[in-house]
């Protein structure tokens, strides 16, 4: 029998790391106890992949980690939910880039993932050869030549890290070349999901595409390792500033003492929080919804009782491709003629004079 190791040697490539992942439901049933034909029913409409360095981080069954990463019954028997839910497909002018605002592109570049996180917003198409084609990247840099107001340009996928540095580099060069191109960003779950990716090696060619930015996706504090931090050490020691994209699920970080304690442990490994998005009504992901109390709870609960730098914005995506909009947790009573009345974050009330306009004296 084939046994499937599950730790991570400590010079191991990330590639071969990589290589062990539990793909399979045999795969998955010898290192936990699973109802395999569950796990194939849901495995062959969304793919599971879960790495051994990332299964490592599961204590024990049900735990957050262990839901991320593990198919679950409901993604097929719950109907709730579009496949499409932010409408990026009408908003694509060419396969894979959707642009919504004026002056930014969200570009697809990979389909493959680290992991399959159960929870995506894109799960209808990830790990799909169809989703991102040598075609489509030609085009989309095309797209993106031919548009001068574009002047950030937002790489995603699927992961843009589990391309190879080669890849990588000839898509950032291409985009560099653009003289209208000011900003890239990656977006990228890889110093959570696969650390190892983060290499040296990678850093040295990302270094070269300045002004470059980051936005990882770390959702619990037990993803925090000492490999994740050592990750976020060399991205920032090499000049990229790091941010965090969280996702609010049900039963993994849906306290506000969960989300302070990722939030503050973000910051120790050199990541400010940036988003917290509402989970996307997405078709599978219904059992991972929260109401939006929570997270605007949650987002009251940050604010004022640890630093401003803890604190990510409170963002809905909005269906149909309206984009994204901050909640704020309501601080101001009422306008009269002379003053505010608001609440601080413990509740207390406050008089706050109006000035500087004609009308307010
Ligand atoms: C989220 C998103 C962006 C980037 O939005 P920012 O608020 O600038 O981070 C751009 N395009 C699309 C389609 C997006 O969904
Ligand atoms: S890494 Fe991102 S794109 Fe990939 S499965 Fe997870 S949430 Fe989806």
């Amino acid at each position: 029998m084939n046994v499937i190791r599950h730790s991570v040697l400590i010079h191991e490539s990330w590639e071969h790391i990589l290589s062990r992942s539990i793909t399979s439901p045999a795969d998955l049933a010898q290192v936990l106890d699973v109802d395999t034909s569950e796990i194939e029913r849901v495995a062959s409409q969304y793919p599971m992949r879960i790495n051994p360095y990332y299964f490592g981080l599961i204590e024990k069954k049900g735990d957050p980690i262990y839901m991320q990463a593990v198919p679950d019954i409901r993604e097929i028997t719950r109907q709730e939910g579009l496949e499409d839910p932010l409408n990026e497909e009408d908003l694509s002018p060419v396969p894979g880039l959707t642009h919504k605002y004026p002056d930014r592109v969200l570009f697809l570049v990979s389909s493959r993932c680290a992991m399959y996180c159960r929870f995506c917003n894109r799960k209808r198409k990830v790990g799909r050869n169809s989703m991102v084609t040598p075609e489509s990247v030609k085009d989309g840099i095309s797209y993106i030549k031919g548009n001068k107001k574009i002047r950030d340009v937002l790489l995603s996928g699927g992961d843009p890290l589990l391309l190879s540095d080669r890849e990588l580099d000839s898509i950032l060069g291409k985009l560099r070349s653009i003289s209208h191109v000011q900003i890239i960003r990656i977006g990228t779950r890889v110093p959570c999901t696969l650390p190892q990716r983060i290499t040296p090696r990678l850093v040295n060619m990302l270094r070269r595409y300045q002004p470059l930015y980051i936005n990882t996706h770390f959702n619990h504090p037990a993803e925090i390792t000492p490999e994740a931090s050592l990750a976020c050490q060399r991205l920032a020691d090499g000049g990229m500033p790091l941010g965090c994209q969280t996702v609010l699920l049900r039963g993994i970080n849906d306290n506000p003492g969960t989300m302070k304690d990722l939030m503050q442990k973000l910051l120790l490994i050199r990541v400010r929080p940036y988003y917290l998005f509402q989970a996307d009504q997405a078709k599978g992901t219904s059992h991972f919804w929260t109401p939006l109390e929570t997270g605007l709870n949650i987002i009251s609960k940050l604010q004022g009782y640890t630093s401003g730098l803890c604190v990510p914005h409170f963002v809905i995506d909005l269906p149909g491709g309206g984009g994204k909009v901050p909640l704020v947790p309501e601080y101001l009573l009422a306008v009269e003629k002379t003053h505010l009345v608001v609440r601080n974050y413990q509740g207390e009330k406050f008089l706050y004079p109006l000035v500087g306009s004609d009308n307010a004296l």
